[in-house]
């Protein structure tokens, strides 16, 4: 989401004349786009904000007007304490309020300490086309949906992003389109709870069949929606608009997976058959505390649907482990869920309690550090067994890979990602265009490939690396 929130914001800079520059020492204006999500990340910002005060005070000669700004979710939950207490930041925007960047940028050129961190309940920058800003241009996030009505008890989002609201369908197709027309071969629908996406926007709002869309044996803390255009509209327009652009979103919640969602996955060849199903805990006890609205069963019952819908689906999932109350047993209960679930990638933490959450209020952070911490190896442990297994069933097989570029261990290796989203190591070389003409040429990055996967090792991550031969696939639709 923040790269997302950068390329809005530099955006709507751009049109107000700003340049940007890679380098620190020629910046007039340095803005860092924030996340509060867990401590750490946090206090990553606060060490760059010491350290850019500094700087700011070793230029005050040769750069009098240099501006700090801060965006996204800490500006929003610590307003006061940026702007007064600490005096760290000239300029503080909310993720709602980068439209008003350009004014209060100038009101800090006029001395002033300016922000705004209104949450709005429209704002979805709809008419915003992102600055996008991937290495390699073949890849792009587009949002879709901005806010989250959940309120699980220990996530600090809907307060400091404020409440769900989807972009409109229009708008969204207008950005992909416009990103086929780019060379973009992969786009990935972003936002906080992509599949409760629904367009209310006036000319979908009657039209509409859908009533629901929970997942069976899931439940919300709001009342259910009814009408407008549902996710399963957007993935089947945005599939169709380039049949070689490869679909992934994220991040889902599992509540909203209906039967007509996994079955559009199945059927289209470019939606890449890769969930994300954050569980957050394997234990039902654990669940109720931070209100996620489903049990073990539910979510276990879930992943056998999806899995008999797409047969050979990965997952991949968020765990946290020590929440408030959470037992040797409970934990041993998550364990047993990645065991029995086998995820290729995980997120795992362990919890960090966030002021106005649900959980800070009603609940007790009685998880001792240490023990969170051991929980978490543990966890990493378990994760990194089944994702070795799930990789491993991948020898011998062909799998279509998107090139991102050169590998980082060596400048003779390429390296993409296959669909489930399993990154692919292979030498560089020049391959046949087409099998029967003896044209070589060089595989770049954004061409699709077939590799034949002949080896596998541990890389330091949970995924796993693959040594393979390949072919060069020139229409994609060969290759799936
Ligand atoms: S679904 Fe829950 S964890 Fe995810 S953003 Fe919303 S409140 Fe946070």
């Amino acid at each position: 989401m923040n790269i997302s929130d950068t390329e809005i914001a530099w955006s709507i800079l751009q049109k107000a004349g700003y340049s940007r520059t890679h380098e620190l020492p020629e910046a007039d204006v340095v803005l860092l786009v924030t996340c509060s999500i867990r401590e750490k990340a946090e206090q990553t910002i606060w060490n760059r904000l010491k350290h850019l005060t500094a700087l700011k005070k070793r230029c005050q000669k040769h750069k009098p007007l240099l501006k700090i700004g801060v965006l996204g979710c800490m500006a929003e939950r610590l307003k006061t304490k940026l702007l007064e207490q600490e005096k760290l930041v000239d300029v503080l925007a909310g993720p709602d309020a980068y439209r008003d960047l350009p004014r209060l940028l100038s009101l800090g050129y006029r001395g002033q300490r300016a922000s705004n961190v209104l949450l709005s309940l429209e704002e979805t920058y709809a008419d915003v086309m992102p600055v996008h800003q991937t290495p390699e241009g073949h890849s792009a996030f587009v949002s879709i949906m901005r806010g989250c009505d959940n309120m699980c008890s220990y996530c600090i989002v809907p307060f400091t992003r404020g409440r769900e609201r989807s972009r409109p369908l229009s708008s969204i197709l207008e950005e992909v389109r416009m990103l086929s027309d780019q060379g973009v071969k992969e786009v990935t629908l972003l936002g906080q709870n992509v599949n409760s996406y629904r367009d209310f926007s006036e000319q979908h709002f009657i039209c509409s069949e859908g009533s629901t869309q929970l997942s069976r044996g899931f439940k919300t803390v709001y009342r259910t929606k009814q009408g407008g255009l549902l996710f399963s509209d957007l993935l089947d327009k945005v599939s169709q608009i380039d049949p070689d652009m490869r679909i992934r979103f994220t991040s889902p919640h599992p509540k909203d997976f209906p039967d007509e969602v996994l079955q559009l996955i199945q059927e289209r060849r470019n939606i890449c058959k890769q969930i994300h199903l954050p569980a957050q805990s394997g234990s039902s006890r654990v669940l109720h505390a931070m209100r996620r609205g489903y049990t073990r069963e539910a979510y276990l019952d879930l992943v056998e649907n999806i899995r008999e819908i797409i047969p050979g689906v990965n997952l991949s999932s968020d765990f946290i482990t020590g929440f408030c109350g959470e037992t040797e047993e409970d934990h041993q209960e998550t364990l047993s869920l990645v065991r029995e679930v086998g995820y290729n990638v995980g997120f795992l933490f362990a919890y960090s309690m966030r002021k106005k959450t649900h959980a800070y209020h009603r609940l007790q952070d009685d998880v001792p550090a240490p023990v969170k911490q051991r929980r978490l190896e543990e966890l990493i442990s378990v994760f990194r067994e089944e994702a070795a297994k799930v990789n491993m069933a991948l020898i011998g097989s062909t799998q279509l890979v998107l090139v991102e570029g050169e590998s980082k261990r060596s400048s003779e290796e390429l390296c993409g990602r296959n669909d489930g989203n399993v990154k692919v190591v292979f030498p560089k070389t020049d391959l046949p265009i087409q099998p029967e003409k003896p044209q070589m040429v060089p595989i770049t990055s954004g061409d699709y490939v077939l590799v034949k996967v002949n080896y596998g090792q541990h890389d330091n991550k949970i995924e796993l690396i693959w040594l393979c031969l390949l072919s060069l696939v020139v229409n994609p639709a060969a290759g799936f």
